[in-house]
């Protein structure tokens, strides 16, 4: 078991407090390794340092800062490997997807150094005497909060964007999933940037993460996770008026129409609910199946959600691993009991594996309950664990629509059927930032991911999610003033 420093200021120390805590893994329950438990003073030393490096790396030219990016997406590909290695170690993430999911992220970093180096500004035709400009500026001191779901992705959809654009970067990781954040950190001590550019401190939310969204030094806070801590954020923030973007949770209803390929969407929608054991915000949270074709769906997405490989996800067999800890697996239990309470019935899975070496993790089977309806919890808050979750059938398209929409969230969506038409209709309907029509999950740096309602605010990749690093700065010039 090895002991971990964080990386505040271009040095590498532990937390102010000299405590440390412990991290398991997942699929076994056992402590792997103890981390720094930072908390406000160790906050003040990264925002201290923050400060510092960002008249240095804020004045460099946008050439040079793009090709620390091309040398970040390098270091991503050729340690990805060892990277992803430790998503699974320390998350649970099967090694079938690991290594690619943090090379894939390479990509953010190429994308924001070419488009940094083409973001013009704008000039106004104001008045022919006056010159009116628009120019981007970066906007400080940014504070990256992110989730455990995708722990070291999650960092690298925001840091691509923020430091490529002349920001400096405090990186709060996921207090119990901050070891890839680290191992980062070392990659990235070997560009020498300025000291304090990149900071990263472990510790939990309820200090780090506050004292950061709290933070007269800290111009703003990037933030992806829960809607509960993403509104506890936008208070803390509110006293210094910082910049804000967040990226929160969603219900995300699938709509299976009757001339649905109820094949293809079967099997694509079983494989997104329980890709990483559920915990992702695009999950479908709610499946609408018309009353015509409900029976042949529900057989398929059961018959795929069957041949499920569930186990140790070093194994590269493995389809889905363990949840995240042993407090998310309670907590996911406790949406099975309440749904049960409630009068869902339970097709199948559900159970904690009692054979060892599952019997020691933090498993729960995959789970399909039917015969939700709109009041229950199940159907109302997000579950973010390897449960589906069948409302009853339906036969009106207004209906469904409506349905659909009763929801605080409003992230994304997944509406099945061939007639295009139809389906775009939909699209226009429902209230949501993302809709897969006879589609499933595609990302990419070029495509924005953004939530409607209580989903978060602001973008996530694209120019738009470019923009959100920058500040907007109008000059004007008088043009009749001669020396
Ligand atoms: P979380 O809100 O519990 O924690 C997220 C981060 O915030 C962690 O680093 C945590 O330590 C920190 N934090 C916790 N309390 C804090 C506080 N009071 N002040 C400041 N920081 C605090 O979320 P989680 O359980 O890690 O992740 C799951 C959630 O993330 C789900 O709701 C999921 O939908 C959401 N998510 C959203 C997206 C998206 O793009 N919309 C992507 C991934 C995950």
């Amino acid at each position: 078991m090895s002991e971990y420093k964080m990386w505040i200021g271009g040095k590498w120390i532990g937390a102010e407090s000299g405590k440390t805590y412990p991290v398991f893994n997942p699929a076994n329950g056992m402590e792997i390794a103890q981390l720094p438990l930072g908390g406000k003073a160790d906050v003040d030393k990264a925002v201290d340092a923050a400060r510092k490096a960002f008249p240095i790396w804020s004045k460099k030219p946008q050439s040079e800062r793009s090709q620390v990016a091309m040398k970040i997406a390098s270091l991503l590909r050729e340690n990805a490997k060892e990277l992803g290695m430790i998503d699974t170690l320390d998350h649970g993430t099967p090694v079938k997807t690991a290594a690619a999911t943090v090379a894939g992220k390479a990509v953010n970093f190429e994308w924001a150094a070419y488009n940094a180096r083409s973001l013009m500004g704008h000039t106004v035709p104001q008045s022919p005497n006056e010159l009116a400009y628009l120019q981007h500026e970066p906007i400080g001191v940014v504070a990256l909060i992110t989730p455990w779901n995708f722990p070291l992705s999650m960092i690298l959809v925001k840091l691509a964007p923020a430091l490529t654009l002349g920001n400096t970067c405090i990186i709060k990781p996921p207090s119990i999933d901050s070891l890839a954040a680290l191992k980062l950190a070392e990659l990235l001590e070997k560009l020498e940037l300025p000291p304090g550019t990149i900071n990263v401190i472990t510790g939990p939310g309820s200090t780090v993460g506050e004292s950061l969204a709290s933070h007269r030094g800290v111009d703003m806070v990037s933030f992806t996770g829960s809607c509960e801590t993403g509104k506890q954020i936008m208070a803390l923030a509110s006293q210094t008026v910082k910049r804000l973007h967040l990226e929160l949770g969603g219900k995300n209803p699938v709509i299976i129409l009757e001339d649905a390929d109820i094949n293809t969407a079967a099997n694509a929608m079983a494989a997104r609910q329980f890709s990483n054991a559920g915990q992702i915000c695009a999950c479908p949270g709610r499946f609408y199946v018309h009353e015509k074709v409900y029976d042949e769906f529900l057989e398929k997405f059961t018959a795929a959600t069957q041949k499920l490989v569930v186990g140790d996800p070093g194994d590269e067999k493995t389809d889905m691993g363990p949840l995240v800890s042993a407090e998310h697996r309670d907590r996911v239990e406790g949406y099975i009991r309440s749904g049960l309470d409630e009068g869902a019935k339970i097709v199948m899975g559900g159970q904690k594996p009692t054979a060892l070496p599952m019997k020691n993790g933090y498993f729960v089977m995959p789970m399909i309950f039917t015969n939700a309806t709109q009041k229950m919890k199940i159907a109302r808050e997000e579950i973010f664990g390897p449960v589906a979750v069948f409302m009853e059938k339906f036969n009106s398209d207004a209906k469904v629509i409506e349905m659909a929409n009763d929801s605080t969230f409003g992230l994304c969506s997944y509406i099945w059927t061939r007639d295009m038409a139809r389906g775009m209709r939909f699209a226009n309907e429902i209230a949501v930032g993302t809709v897969w029509l006879s589609n499933a999950l595609t990302l990419a740096p070029e495509l924005p991911w953004t939530g409607y309602k209580e989903s978060g605010i602001g973008e996530e990749n694209s120019l738009y999610g470019l923009l959100e690093y920058t500040n907007l700065k109008r000059v004007h010039v008088d043009l009749t003033l001669t020396k």
